[in-house]
């Protein structure tokens, strides 16, 4: 297992629309990728990662929804799902807002409004098919990851002002380091 490099705002390759897994794709090669980008997430830590914020620009995420509980526990694994091709196949209307961060957006945090309650459809590395209900916390981070999929991050969901203010910042901290 290796751990791979998470990619940072602005990247072009976190605004461009991923492409799907092809048939031939899947096996061991993708089950081994799908490993590394878990590895990565738990080790950030993080509670969802998409495949563009590693540098690959297909249709992948691994989610762990779990993996810290409401009291600070950390339970790896029990909730965890990685996802081939997935496609969202049915969505409440009833909304959640939750103040959402990305590992690939440090340090912003952004409330934005998502459906409580998704179901999703997807394949596992060996290509054999899913389906599932998702709520609430479960719902919002596998929306976040998917959003990620069609080439957007929280920097998307926020105004122009907090947006321009952030790459602003990033941008300066930037060039201090390169000095
Ligand atoms: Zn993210």
């Amino acid at each position: 297992m290796s751990l791979l490099p998470i990619i940072e705002a602005p990247d072009p390759i976190l605004s461009a629309k991923a492409r799907p897994v092809r048939e031939d794709e899947f096996g061991p090669e993708l089950l081994k990728h799908l490993e590394d980008m878990t590895e990565t997430m738990y080790a950030a830590p993080g509670v969802g990662l998409a495949a563009p914020q590693v540098g690959d620009g297909r249709r992948i995420l691994v989610a762990d929804p779990g993996f810290e509980g409401e009291d600070g526990e950390i339970r790896r694994g029990i909730e965890l799902v990685a996802m081939v091709n997935p496609k969202v196949t049915q969505r409440s209307k009833d909304k959640i807002k939750w103040e959402e961060s990305c590992l690939s957006v440090p340090e912003f945090y952004q409330n934005v409004d998502r459906a409580r309650v998704i179901t999703v459809q997807w394949q596992d590395g060996t290509g054999a098919p899913h389906e599932k209900e998702f709520e609430e916390f479960a719902s919002v981070v596998l929306q976040h990851e998917l959003d990620h999929l069609e080439g957007v991050t929280l920097l998307e969901h926020t105004s122009r002002l907090k947006r321009s203010r952030y790459l602003g910042k990033r941008r300066k901290r930037a060039k201090k380091a390169a000095r």
